[in-house]
């Protein structure tokens, strides 16, 4: 029996599904190049996939034909050799809109696997968001800022390549640099591309991440439904029909909160959250209105508190609020819990406001598209390595991509 390589790519949906696509088709057919075959596909962590909602592409390769099929003879790999994160606010976990739950991003590594996050923080920031592993695991690090853009378009700034330079340092047996730098110049013939996934081979260091470091949140558990618990058809329990739309606590001190499913959560699809200004809302309830997710807590003053559990980051509170700056869209990474905002206003208006002008200074790191012209040269000019000229300044657009939900 021969060895296969199992490499998942955990992405935002949307945004850098053709990011996705560029590293997992690449890393097969570098690995086919030194005679390994391979399979790379996607799976929707929802159907039809959506803005930002955690999804998964696998490249899957194997030193023989035998080896691979049965490799391929499961739905997906139970575990894997590495694991890619192409947005750093993954680390905190991969809830998929399909049905398994809150999961950790480093759930399917093998021991003495490699994440590989593309990300400028430091490894102490990665490890503390990510999940606790019963084994050691390795970190890697591709410093980059998230590659997002926006529909059905690329954003050619190197990110692939240059997590592909990653690979083939971290697990050279799966391919040489040499092999992806063939690919990358055969399928660009931009030498400025095999240029940069050589620096990030060069560049690049890995830290040991033990089982005492890390997040110990218990993330959610099930166990599937034996075949008497089973009902007719498929269902999954939500909120219960009938269900109060209040939540008795807020309800006795004034306020009015909607019934939530307690399993389902969603706020692993956010990469930046709202922050509130309690002290200059006007209270006019547009957010309120406009929240896609009904994600606001109404307080007992008539003040509106963006629930962090259900809050999926799409940012349509600060378009709405006629107020400046009082609702601001902050990187996700720069929060540790899911708390109130309110309740943290409540106790302490004073600090409250020191915080919130600290996290306001953070805004904005990142965007889904762009916020204003030029924006992409820049982020593009920013990513460039040092001493590699940035190589295209066009935005690639793929031809006839697949409707949603084909
Ligand atoms: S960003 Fe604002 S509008 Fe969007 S889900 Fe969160 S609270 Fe609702
Ligand atoms: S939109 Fe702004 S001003 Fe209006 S209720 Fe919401 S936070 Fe307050």
């Amino acid at each position: 029996m021969g060895r296969l390589f199992a490499v998942e790519i955990v992405y935002r949906g949307i945004f850098q599904k053709i990011l996705a696509k560029q590293i997992s088709r690449t890393i097969v057919l570098a690995a086919h190049r030194e005679g390994k075959p391979g399979i790379s596909f996607g799976r929707y962590g929802d159907s039809p996939e959506r803005n930002g909602i955690p999804a998964k592409n696998f490249a899957i390769v194997a030193t023989d034909d035998l080896t691979l099929e049965e490799g391929m003879a499961k739905y997906e790999p139970k575990e894997v050799d590495i694991t890619i994160a192409v947005d750093d606010t993954l680390c905190k976990g991969v809830e998929s809109w399909a049905w398994y739950g809150l999961q950790p991003i480093n759930r399917l590594l093998k021991p003495g696997g490699t994440l590989i996050v593309t990300s400028r923080e430091e490894p102490e920031t990665l490890i503390g968001m990510c999940h606790c592993k019963e084994v050691p695991y390795q970190l890697a690090i591709v410093k980059a800022i998230p590659s997002f853009s926006g529909l059905w378009v690329y954003k050619d700034d190197h990110t692939d390549v240059r997590v592909l330079g990653a690979i083939a340092k971290v697990l050279p047996e799966l391919f040489s640099l040499e092999s992806v730098q063939e690919v990358i110049l055969t399928d660009t013939n931009n030498p400025l591309k095999a240029t940069s996934a050589q620096r990030s081979h060069e560049r690049l260091t890995t830290v040991t991440v033990r089982p005492d470091q890390g997040n110990p949140e218990t993330p959610y558990k099930f166990e599937l439904p034996k075949w008497w618990e089973m009902g007719e058809g498929i269902a999954i329990p939500s909120i219960a029909p009938g269900s109060g739309m209040s939540d008795p606590a807020t309800q006795a001190v004034g306020g009015y909160r909607p019934e939530r499913t307690p399993t389902f959560k969603k706020y692993t699809t956010r990469t930046m959250r709202p922050v509130v200004d309690f002290d200059t809302c006007i209270k006019c309830t547009l957010c309120w209105l406009q929240c896609p997710d009904s994600c606001f807590d109404v307080t007992p003053e008539g003040l509106y508190d963006a629930n962090m559990q259900a809050c999926c980051g799409c940012g349509v509170c600060e378009a709405v609020c006629p107020v400046k700056d009082c609702v601001t869209m902050v990187n996700e990474v720069a929060f540790h819990d899911n708390a109130s905002q309110w309740e943290m206003w409540r106790k302490d208006k004073e600090g409250y406001h020191t915080w919130l002008k600290g996290k306001i200074e953070d805004h904005p790191q990142r965007s889904h598209g762009f916020r204003y012209r030029g924006q992409y040269q820049e982020q593009i000019a920013e990513m460039a390595e040092p001493g590699v000229k940035c190589a295209s300044e066009k935005v690639w657009t793929e031809p006839a991509p697949e409707a949603p939900g084909a």
